[in-house]
């Protein structure tokens, strides 16, 4: 272990006991993120914010105050996430002034179980991306090689936690912003059913699909900081009344039926992620589950189904970015508002964006609803009832959790269709509302880290943390990257 990477849970320990003082691993965290700073994991850096808010934990403690599960845990927020009185960005230039007056649930829960928000991750623009290079701050680097994507769109967030910058961070999941960056970081990623994470103060990319998810290194942490934020929200109308189950279910895997999904464990992977695959069938056999194959076969259809309904409503949720209330104003009044309007969103969004609002705005326009959106929704449903019918056979479903591991920084960029391609893995669960987790599974021979996702049925979140546990127990499989910095 590298000296900062102990656990959430261990930190919290410690500070509660008033064996470490919330100040000191705050200042460990604020001196690695600094010592990460070539990274660019930060959109907002909150050194004296932090420092205050350890400082009065620490009073707390002195005043014999019992503080939360989270005491002293310095976690990240990926920047479309919204802290009170901080900065929030969604890596857009239309934010890059907006500080907001109130924390998102997820956030207030956090700080009020006694984790210490350091700061505010990059990601790519409004959550649209996969590998952090559509941020208007600049792309993140992967710290096991700087001259690859970190992944997207939570970059910032999975960079942080495999840096061990902090053992925790909050990312969204559209399809797939949660899962893929952990993949390619090496660290777990974590996106809950559908409703089990309030979404009230999280800016809006495709509603129906947009989750709030976990980064961690350790499993004991991901279901700690589910604990702690799980549970209905009067404020999130789409807020399960009920939260599923997200504590520990146990490890041990004797009889469980495992799915490997025929149509996503082919040619398709590259060589190294059908080791990865086969590293983790071998683990799952020896802990005594069952591996079978399973069938999805929609699956095909999954990243057309996902670009189109993740874009229509993208375009709708967007369209509040003119200018006019949220969003910084181009233009001078004289011109006229719809001049105006189209001057502050041709200059503040960002090009893949705009590409997303023209295609999501096309497939819903008269004449062609029917034929793109109105089909894409039906396809959807097809795809659920692929899930359900997987799910007689197997309790979860396996799959890479990304087709290939982290590609070199600029190599897709000019190529929309082949970054859309890569979300051909995680696109199916946020289809389908389902919690599904990427799990590290080794590195590449060239030393990158490799991830399977894990799909349960929905309020089935427990079997996946229980799954997850046991294959990093099996394989102690957390290892930190080799990004060398100093860390003295
Ligand atoms: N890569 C996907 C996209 O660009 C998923 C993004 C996300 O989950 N926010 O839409």
């Amino acid at each position: 272990m590298l000296p900062g990477m102990t656990t959430a849970v261990e930190i919290a320990r410690d500070v509660r006991s008033a064996t470490r003082s919330a100040r000191e691993v705050v200042d460990r965290s604020l001196a690695r993120a600094r010592a990460a700073s070539h990274l660019n994991i930060f959109i907002t850096l909150d050194e004296a914010g932090a420092r205050a808010a350890a400082e009065r934990l620490d009073a707390r403690i002195a005043a014999g105050e019992d503080l939360g599960p989270l005491a002293g845990v310095p976690v990240v927020v990926k920047d479309n996430i919204l802290t009170a009185g901080l900065l929030t960005t969604a890596g857009s230039e239309a934010l890059a002034r907006f500080v907001p007056p109130v924390d998102a649930t997820v956030v207030e829960r956090l700080r009020a179980a006694g984790a210490i928000v350091i700061g505010k991750s990059n990601l790519d623009e409004f959550g649209m991306g996969s590998s952090n290079e559509n941020s208007a701050f600049g792309p993140v680097r992967n710290p096991w090689n700087l001259g690859r994507v970190p992944g997207g769109s939570s970059g910032g967030s999975a960079a942080a936690v495999a840096a061990g910058v902090v053992p925790l961070a909050l990312g969204t999941d559209t399809g797939g912003s949660v899962r893929q960056p952990a993949a390619f970081c090496g660290v777990l990623g974590f996106k809950p059913t559908y409703g089990t994470l309030s979404r009230y103060g999280v800016i809006a990319f495709a509603s129906s699909l947009d989750q709030v998810g976990v980064l961690a290194r350790s499993n004991g942490d991901l279901a700690l900081a589910m604990s702690v934020m799980a549970g209905a929200d009067p404020r999130d109308a789409t807020s399960l009344p009920e939260a599923p189950e997200c504590a520990f279910a146990g490890t041990n895997l004797a009889g469980l039926r495992v799915g490997i999904v025929r149509e996503l464990s082919g040619d398709g992977n590259s060589p190294a992620m059908r080791d990865a695959l086969a590293r983790t069938v071998a683990d799952l056999e020896t802990l005594g589950a069952t591996v079978v194959d399973a069938d999805l076969p929609y699956a095909r259809h999954g990243v057309a189904t996902y670009y189109l309904v993740a874009t229509a409503e993208a375009s709708s949720n967007l369209s509040r970015f003119d200018g006019m209330v949220y969003s910084a104003r181009h233009g001078e009044s004289s011109l006229g508002q719809a001049q105006v309007m189209t001057e502050s969103r041709g200059r503040s969004l960002g090009r893949e964006v705009k590409r997303r609002v023209l295609m999501g705005t096309y497939a819903l326009s008269a004449g062609y609803y029917d034929a793109y959106y109105g089909k894409a929704l039906r396809v959807r449903r097809l795809i659920a009832d692929d899930f359900d019918r997987a799910f007689e056979s197997a309790d979860v479903l396996l799959s890479p959790t990304t087709p290939e591991t982290a590609f070199p920084l600029g190599s897709r960029r000019d190529d929309p269709l082949a970054m859309y391609l890569g979300d051909v893995d995680t696109c199916l669960a946020s289809l389908a509302g389902l919690p599904a987790i990427s799990v590290p599974a080794g590195l590449s021979p060239d030393e990158l880290p490799c991830g399977v996702q894990f799909i349960a049925p929905p309020m089935r979140d427990a079997r996946l943390l229980g799954v997850a546990a046991a294959l990093e127990r099996q394989s102690g499989r957390t290892s930190p990257p080799p990004f060398g910095m100093d860390l003295s």
